[in-house]
């Protein structure tokens, strides 16, 4: 069987792992062997006879294998999203069926009532349309990160796409970007989005090949700092995600402390990375070194980020959790964090909406450490 990875590092036929450049390639359309035994396999048997024109015309195999993924990465977004789109139509082309594709709605955003239904095709052109005007007229930084976030999230209620719209949405950028060189911003930018959609949807072990590919890719070509602090940040949640918590954990560390020297500690990234880092002390029962950080780390995200803020909704559920799962939990502590999730649930209803991911986990830890203080509550 063809294996192809999300971003092609493998030999097509065997799956050997070739990094970003050993191996040997299709001389018409690009696709990656480890030599030429399995290069002739796959011609003779594996149907690439069949295919090899294709995939050239497409551009080469990882242009090939992105838009087919799109495509099938559209088709599930659309059919998951039937029931909450039908009778609506798109807020950009106003048709409830795409005039080329013919494909279906979606939304996966904080948008309520009839706003923000709309085709990934027709978001994948607007993010498209918007990054390249930045691009020719060279906007400033600020202006094309700005324009940039249109890949990720919705510009009605600036909130980010999650499950399975982001995915379809990120397999769009990374289709519309892969072709640049290897050290231009967008192709690893595209690189980025592209895992961060696969990990919304749940596909780890995908996210974390496109993350290594990427900081591999970062760290061939000397980029900045930042831009290897978000790569190392995003390689850590995948670590995390699938169990492999030791490395998580030593990531974490490195990328608080190398936000807070770069930006100082009330920029958002260092906040989000303190708070990612709790995320793993919780997990290695560091309960002290958590709870520390977050005393540290609180007062200052409710002054630059407010209480309506994502992340600061995650920092206070944390904190909650830092106060109960830690056995020497008194029972004015599991009051408090009883208390506190009760009033981050509300605020991240309003927010964020009842179907998102922080949403729906204060949710869990609402249900859960009720029962542990009514457990404990004495009688
Ligand atoms: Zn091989
Ligand atoms: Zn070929
Ligand atoms: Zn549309
Ligand atoms: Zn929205």
């Amino acid at each position: 069987m063809t294996i192809y990875k999300m971003i092609l590092t493998q030999c097509a036929v065997c799956a050997t792992e070739l990094g970003l450049s050993s191996g040997k390639k299709c001389g018409r359309c690009s696709t990656r062997y480890c030599g030429p035994e399995c290069q002739v396999q796959h011609w003779k048997e594996g149907g690439h006879d069949q295919l090899c024109k294709s995939i050239k015309k497409a551009g080469g195999a990882e242009q090939y294998n992105a838009n087919k993924k799109y495509t099938e990465a559209v088709a599930v977004a659309a059919e998951k999203c039937a029931d909450d789109t039908k009778g609506q139509t798109c807020y950009i082309c106003t048709q409830a069926l795409h005039w080329k594709t013919k494909e279906g709605l979606v939304r996966g955003c904080a948008c309520r009532g009839t706003a923000g239904f709309a085709h990934v095709s027709c978001l994948a052109e607007q993010a498209k349309i918007l990054y390249a005007e930045a691009e020719e007229n060279n906007l400033d930084h600020k202006v094309k990160d700005a324009r940039w976030h249109r890949w990720h999230q919705c510009s009605l209620c600036e909130q980010r796409y999650h499950g399975v719209v982001a995915c379809a949405l990120t397999w769009a950028c990374w289709k519309t970007y892969l072709g640049r060189p290897e050290g231009k911003w967008a192709r690893t930018a595209a690189m980025t989005t592209l895992a961060s959609g696969l990990f919304a949807t749940g596909h780890y072990e995908d996210a974390l090949s496109v993350q290594e590919a990427e900081l591999a890719t970062l760290q061939r070509v000397g980029a900045s700092e930042e831009r290897i602090l978000v790569a190392q940040n995003n390689l850590a949640a995948t670590y995390a995600r699938l169990g492999h918590f030791e490395p998580a954990l030593r990531l974490k560390r490195d990328v608080y402390s190398g936000y807070l020297k770069l930006y100082g500690e009330d920029h958002r990234y260092t906040l989000e990375a303190a708070n990612n880092l709790v995320t793993s002390l919780l997990h290695a029962h560091l309960f002290e070194e958590a709870k520390a950080l977050l005393r540290k780390t609180l007062p200052v995200a409710r002054r630059t980020l407010g209480e309506n803020d994502a992340t600061m909704l995650r920092l206070r559920g944390n904190y909650a959790e830092a106060l109960c799962k830690d056995p020497a939990a008194t029972l004015d502590d599991l009051r408090e964090s009883v208390a506190t999730l009760e009033e981050i649930e509300r605020t991240a209803r309003r927010v964020l909406g009842g179907a998102h991911p922080t949403t729906t986990g204060i949710e869990r830890a609402l249900q859960k450490y009720r029962e542990v203080l009514a457990a404990r509550e004495p009688r």
